[in-house]
């Protein structure tokens, strides 16, 4: 069964191929780093590592990029209100990104791309619109001219005078039309900026997702997500922009996510109704957060309420339970404990070519099924976890049962995927993480280089003690985890 996906440029669901057979290029709308992020950014970021995760799952290779806005005006306002720089405000809050996120298991992405330091292609994209008769200049300001790019609107699909009255555009007497919009801020007075042929300025919003994108991931990009609040007129702007610049079709496949609403009102900053990821943490598990922001599917609005979150937390803890049961039952009934892949290992599905298929008694590979089919309708995650809830239903009655071929063939599906889901973490508790191992490996060499024997070995101990083999060779220092090949 191929992946299905609904296309917002098309309207409707299509089969996915990427442009190249295995490699999928994709592009999410990262945040602009001047707060901590929303629940309702966080629907985006979750539902699109899930797609990601997927497309792996399916035997895809997956470039991934997603942005951080480091410059904007509510970066340079905030900034002021501070009196701080707005490098400061933005480096703090990208360390506060990074933190909920991994919080959440959102992998991180391969490249993530900050506006302050692709300054050069972003005028280079700008020079070229200009150069092709797409952009005017105003003073120090460079506006995209929508009148030169008959396809504009295609992606919000209204015509153009609908855009015109439902847009709200602020009237700005130097814009030739309504719709244009800025690829270059001139600068005011003291703010932050850069030279450019059109004077001291910055770049507009939009031309940093097309810029950017492009410098990763080239013209054509397999899919490019986001909110729903981003069609028009963010991501209506990426495509005049690239498709004006390069001559070739900028995204193939559109994928925008849902509201969240409180009492059935759209979340959103400016509504002045936002819980931020940062203050939900204080009272709800961060896997739990995730499992309510999967609880739909993502096209679909997602109530924000206390009472759905105290669901998750329960459904998480049943998950949790059910492995923890498994373990003592397989444990005690001596059979081989098949868990989750260690890390770098292969799940059966990547092993088996990313075909989707899952060997093991029928009725696991009926609930595997299920679990596939609706991940591949359009990731369809409130059916897959229906499916997991069912496996963890039939598990914790294969313990009752005390049935142990049947719960280790349990403990191996439930395992790896509420793994895949992100809903467990990737790595066993109290493990070591890469970063922390490469830190003991450093202090052991410089322990030696001072011919500090004692320390180096105790360090050397300590991490066989966690299952990691220092070894010394010729071309320095190599290690591996006890088990994984490298
Ligand atoms: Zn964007």
């Amino acid at each position: 069964m191929p992946i299905r996906v609904y296309n917002t440029l098309t309207k409707r669901k299509e089969v996915f191929e990427p442009f190249d057979r295995d490699l999928v290029r994709m592009y999410t709308c990262g945040p602009t780093v001047y707060n901590h992020f929303h629940i309702g950014n966080a629907r985006a970021f979750v539902v699109f590592d899930m797609v990601r995760r997927y497309l792996r799952y399916r035997g895809y290779r997956v470039r991934y990029v997603q942005n951080f806005t480091d410059v904007d005006d509510k970066l340079i306002r905030r900034a002021a209100e501070e009196k701080t720089t707005v490098l400061a405000l933005a480096n703090r809050y990208i360390e506060a990104y990074f933190e909920d996120a991994d919080a959440l298991g959102i992998e991180r992405a391969d490249v993530h791309p900050r506006v302050t330091e692709h300054i050069p292609a972003i005028l280079e994209m700008i020079g070229t619109l200009i150069k092709k008769g797409y952009a005017y200049t105003v003073g120090s300001d460079v506006y995209f001219d929508t009148s030169t790019d008959p396809a504009y609107g295609k992606l919000s699909g209204q015509d153009l005078d609908a855009l015109v009255a439902g847009a709200r555009v602020e009237v700005d007497e130097r814009k030739r039309h309504p719709l244009d919009f800025a690829l270059w801020k001139g600068a005011k007075e003291g703010e932050i900026a850069w030279d450019s042929p059109w004077g001291k300025g910055r770049p507009g919003w939009h031309i940093e997702c097309s810029a950017m994108s492009r410098v990763y991931l080239g013209d054509t990009i397999d899919i490019h997500a986001g909110g729903q609040d981003l069609i028009f007129p963010h991501h209506e702007n990426e495509i005049a922009q690239s498709e004006c610049a390069t001559g070739r079709p900028f995204v193939r496949y559109w994928l925008h996510n849902g509201y969240i609403q409180l009492d059935d009102v759209k979340m959103s900053k400016s509504l002045g109704n936002i819980v931020t990821v940062r203050e939900l943490r204080n009272r709800f598990r961060p896997r739990a957060i995730r499992l309510y922001l999967l609880s739909a599917h993502y096209r679909n609005p997602l109530n924000f309420s206390v009472e759905q979150l105290e669901q998750a937390e329960r459904g998480l803890e049943r998950i949790e339970a059910c492995l923890r049961d498994l373990d003592d039952f397989l444990g005690a009934a001596g059979a081989p404990r098949s868990g989750v892949p260690e890390e770098g290992g292969k799940s059966a599905v990547e092993a088996a070519g990313g075909a989707g298929a899952w060997e093991g008694p029928g009725e696991v590979v009926a609930v595997h099924d299920k679990w596939v089919t609706a991940m591949d309708d359009d990731f369809n995650t409130a059916d897959a976890l229906g499916a997991l809830f069912e496996g963890v239903r039939l598990a914790n009655q294969a313990v009752r049962e005390r049935d142990p071929l049947l719960a280790a063939a349990w403990r191996d599906w439930i395992g790896h995927h509420a793994q895949w889901m992100g809903l467990v973490a990737d790595r066993a508790e109290g493990e070591m993480t890469d970063p922390e191992i490469e830190e003991l490996i450093a202090r052991r060499a410089a322990a030696r280089r001072q011919k500090d024997w004692e320390t180096a070995d105790r360090i050397r101990a300590q991490l066989l003690e966690m299952g990691i083999i220092v070894e010394d060779t010729p071309h320095g220092v190599r290690w591996r985890r006890k088990g994984a090949q490298r």
